[in-house]
């Protein structure tokens, strides 16, 4: 057998290439674990630069999987990586890289959504939150299946300064699929514009910085991928509890073709609907007949801030979840004998 040197390599020590190593293993991809590698290392280079210069800094690289990335993270010379990778037939192929890798490169075998990064970095590349962002960066090219629950669980975390983010203001370079990388950084009023834009753009500053066509990827997926950069904000524009904003920004933008106060009323009981929809749009200046991909994030912070007061005055309210009619026969069941006070200034 042929072993082919990983061309592209700079300061690791000759390692077969991670094409050969999947050959060498008959590994197949797990179509469960939304296995497609990417193996050109130019493009692996491009994911890795695209993270921004982290020379001697922490870097996570999440679902490492035959490790081209990983290589490429390594050629620019982090102080030390820690790869997370759900699929144990990895091992090989990351203890390879990890023996080159000069006692820089540690590997946790474990699913990111349940991995707790606080312990993961070096203390003293701690940073407050309002001081520049730290030299410790997350970079992934994640399942397709893992990135979106992903990112919202991580944007929760950052909302919360914990998990990573108790370090301080640490940057993510991710892979979606296309459609979903173009949603993340939508503005209001664009096509895609959609709960994820809102969401994403409120704790963090996106960039979709490149697209990679699906053909480049073993297998190929059917789809482009995008990556995107996310670098926390100092202060979120919408400075309210994380699930308050969530459950807001997601029932606002439940129907995105009609207008928005549709979409309002779902936050309210069904005999409350109209009444205390109209009050929450009122309240927070923004006109009923908008379309909800057409709302900024200041006029989401208010309808927020203008939900946040309507459930001041009627507390029972922020205990209603919008499930269609099962829901309010539900609520009404469990509420029997509750009042509601509407006022209306
Ligand atoms: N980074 C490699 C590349 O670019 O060639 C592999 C990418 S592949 C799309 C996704 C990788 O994430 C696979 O290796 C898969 O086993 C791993 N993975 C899937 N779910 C995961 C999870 N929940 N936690 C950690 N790794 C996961």
């Amino acid at each position: 057998r042929k072993v082919v040197q990983d061309s592209s390599h700079l300061r690791l020590p000759p390692l077969p290439s991670p094409r050969d190593l999947i050959k060498l293993y008959k590994l197949q991809a797990k179509k469960q674990l939304s296995q497609n590698f990417l193996l050109e290392g130019r493009l692996t280079d491009k994911i890795a630069k695209a993270a921004g210069n982290f020379k001697n800094g922490d870097v996570c690289e999440v679902g490492p999987g035959p490790g081209s990335i990983t290589r490429s993270i390594l050629r620019r010379d982090p102080g030390r990586l820690l790869v997370v990778e759900k699929d144990p037939r990895f091992l090989p192929f990351l203890q390879m890289v990890q023996e080159a890798s000069q006692g820089k490169l540690n590997i946790v075998l474990g699913d990111i959504l349940s991995v707790d990064m606080c312990k993961m970095f070096r203390d003293d590349l701690r940073m407050q939150w309002d001081e520049r962002c730290p030299n410790i960066h997350i970079i992934g090219n994640l399942p397709f299946s893992v990135s979106t629950p992903l990112i919202i669980q991580w944007l929760k975390d950052i909302s919360l300064r914990k998990n990573a983010w108790s370090f301080g203001r640490v940057r993510m370079t991710l892979t979606f699929q296309k459609e979903v990388a173009e949603r993340i950084v939508a503005e209001a009023n664009g096509n895609q514009r959609c709960r994820l834009s809102v969401m994403c753009q409120n704790w963090c500053d996106v960039r979709h910085v490149f697209t990679i066509p699906g053909s480049a990827f073993v297998p190929p997926p059917d789809v482009d991928v995008g990556v995107v950069t996310f670098r926390p904000k100092i202060e979120p524009i919408i400075k309210e509890d994380f699930h308050l904003v969530e459950k807001v920004v997601r029932q606002m933008t439940i129907f995105r073709q009609k207008k928005c106060i549709r979409s309002a009323e779902t936050l309210f009981p069904t005999h409350l609907r109209e009444e205390m929809a109209t009050k929450l749009l009122h309240l927070a200046e923004v006109n009923q007949n908008a379309k909800p991909f057409q709302l900024t994030l200041d006029e989401f912070k208010r309808i927020v801030s203008a939900y946040n007061v309507i459930c001041q005055e009627n507390p029972k309210l922020s205990r209603y979840q919008f499930y269609g009619k099962k829901s309010d026969e539900e609520f009404w069941q469990a509420n029997e004998t509750d009042e509601f006070s509407v006022t209306n200034n």
